[in-house]
């Protein structure tokens, strides 16, 4: 068995958007489904909204377009649907830049390590358990137990990188 996972990949660009979104809902659909949960109007247009692209969104700007969308639309009510979608592994929330972003393989057991370009800003995510081991290891060491192993590493992608050399 492989141990690094990629659970999604970076995207090569341009590339049909409208067919990660819709895959993106009917993943989302199926999952609460399986676990007995419901993916009311709300919670379905956040994530529609979480998947506007492949980049990290802030919970302010979906609520910019809800409440555009819906006079009246309480900003709980917006924070409790990300915290829904976050609990069921639909979206993933990347602390370091307070945004969430679409998780690539929704049900992955491992919440490995995030890859964040700082030029396009899109998100990759794998999922290593040497890695994962080997911090464990070294933690113990120094007497600290990992309890929170999420990994956010800044870079660039191949994509950028290539642009600009
Ligand atoms: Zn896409
Ligand atoms: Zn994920
Ligand atoms: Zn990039």
């Amino acid at each position: 068995m492989a141990r690094l996972k990629i659970l999604r990949e970076f995207t090569q660009g341009r590339h049909k958007h409208a067919d990660c979104v819709t895959t993106a809902l009917s993943v989302a659909e199926a999952c609460c489904q399986q676990e007995g949960q419901r993916l009311t109007p709300l919670r379905k247009r956040v994530l529609q909204l979480v998947w506007n692209s492949h980049a990290p969104v802030k919970a302010y700007q979906i609520l910019d377009v809800i409440r555009h969308e819906k006079s009246g639309a309480a900003p709980p009510t917006v924070y409790r649907a990300l915290d829904f979608l976050q609990e069921q592994g639909l979206v993933h929330k990347i602390e370091s830049l307070n945004a969430y972003v679409g998780c690539g393989a929704p049900g992955h057991v491992g919440s490995g390590q995030l890859l964040i370009c700082r030029d396009c800003g899109e998100v990759a995510e794998m999922d290593d358990q040497e890695v994962l081991e080997l911090l464990a290891a070294k933690s113990r060491d120094v007497g600290f137990e990992i309890t929170s192993p999420t990994i956010e590493i800044k870079g660039r992608c191949a994509r950028c990188r290539s642009k600009h050399g």
